[in-house]
């Protein structure tokens, strides 16, 4: 068996056009959807990943404005300029790019955002309306990763789906969108026993580890659904690459379909974040009014 690929970036560009259509009917309007992001310290990683969001926004057509501050910005300065750019009704979506430097809290800064601009969708208001199943801003990667699954397979109500990791950002609310979708759900984590076997039961996997290639074909129920959300930076005969957590090569011999690194859930990540800004950007019109 040799498994579908899945294709995100032809998926993001669908949700891209998408929300293109949808800034256009907010600017006839008079709305102008906007998108803030801020950026502590000068983590290559952090400066490619915010370079692409701003690219990304410009493309759809929604105004993004770049906070860079330096790394020894204080906690104080960052909640002050929180502060004002909630109270800022042309700023609709607020980014607050993660990791921050390490005097810095980051659940005081998630938590000082307002939850109507909390376009991550990592405020504990958002987190506890996802896991109540209330309508919410929803974390861009579990968001896309779920929108992926949707694309192969027909119905989820019923699978059992394993998540291997509990952060957050990706593995919690992922458990959250597949309960949702009356998914079994099992999440595995570090102290987890018997992971791979846990891992074979399982319709579809979804692997959020931050660990290169950890999960290979013996990992994997024949004809199961795998999605990888790893990005783990590897040097490979001194080039550097990018890899994810799940041995693609290995696995496609045993999966019904998967998705690659680089090319899948990376580019749904940066969609959904339009979306959401798109989204936020239409509830505060509407509360306006
Ligand atoms: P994290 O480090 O916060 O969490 C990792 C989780 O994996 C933890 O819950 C840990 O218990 C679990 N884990 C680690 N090793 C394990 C093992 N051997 N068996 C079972 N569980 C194990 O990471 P994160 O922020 O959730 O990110 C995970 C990966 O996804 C990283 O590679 C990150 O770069 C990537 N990521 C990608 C996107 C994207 O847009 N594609 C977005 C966010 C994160």
């Amino acid at each position: 068996m040799s498994a579908v690929r899945i294709d995100g970036k032809a998926a993001a560009a669908e949700l891209l056009a998408i929300t293109s259509h949808e800034v256009g009917k907010l600017k006839a309007d008079g709305i102008v959807p906007s998108l803030t992001v801020i950026l502590v310290g000068d983590d290559p990683a952090s400066d490619v990943y915010v370079r692409n969001k701003v690219q990304r926004a410009q493309e759809v057509g929604i105004l993004s404005i770049e906070h860079r501050l330096p790394a020894n910005t204080s906690q104080e300065h960052l909640l002050a300029l929180i502060e004002a750019l909630n109270g800022d009704a042309s700023v609709h979506g607020i980014l607050v790019q993660l990791p921050l430097p390490r005097h810095i809290s980051e659940q005081a800064v998630i938590q000082s955002l307002d939850p109507l601009k909390d376009v991550d969708g990592f405020h504990s208001h958002n987190v506890g309306s996802l896991a109540q199943g209330l309508p919410s801003f929803v974390p861009c990667t579990p968001a896309g990763c779920l929108q992926l699954l949707q694309g192969v397979v027909a119905e989820l109500s019923g699978k059992h789906a394993v998540i291997v990791g509990r952060s957050n950002i990706v593995g919690k609310p992922m458990a959250a969108l597949l309960l949702k979708a009356d998914c079994t759900v099992t999440i595995l984590h570090s102290r987890s026993r018997n992971v791979a076997a846990l891992c074979r039961l399982a319709d579809i996997v979804v692997v959020a580890a931050g660990r290169p290639k950890l999960v290979t074909s013996d990992w994997i129920k024949p004809g199961a659904v795998v999605i990888d959300v790893g990005i783990n930076r590897v040097r490979d005969l001194d080039r550097a690459r990018l890899v994810g957590d799940v041995d693609y090569d290995d696995v496609a011999t045993v999966a019904a379909a998967l998705t690659p690194v680089p090319g899948g859930v990376g580019p749904m990540t940066i969609a959904n974040l339009m979306a959401n800004t798109v989204l936020a950007a239409r509830q505060q019109s509407q509360l306006k009014r």
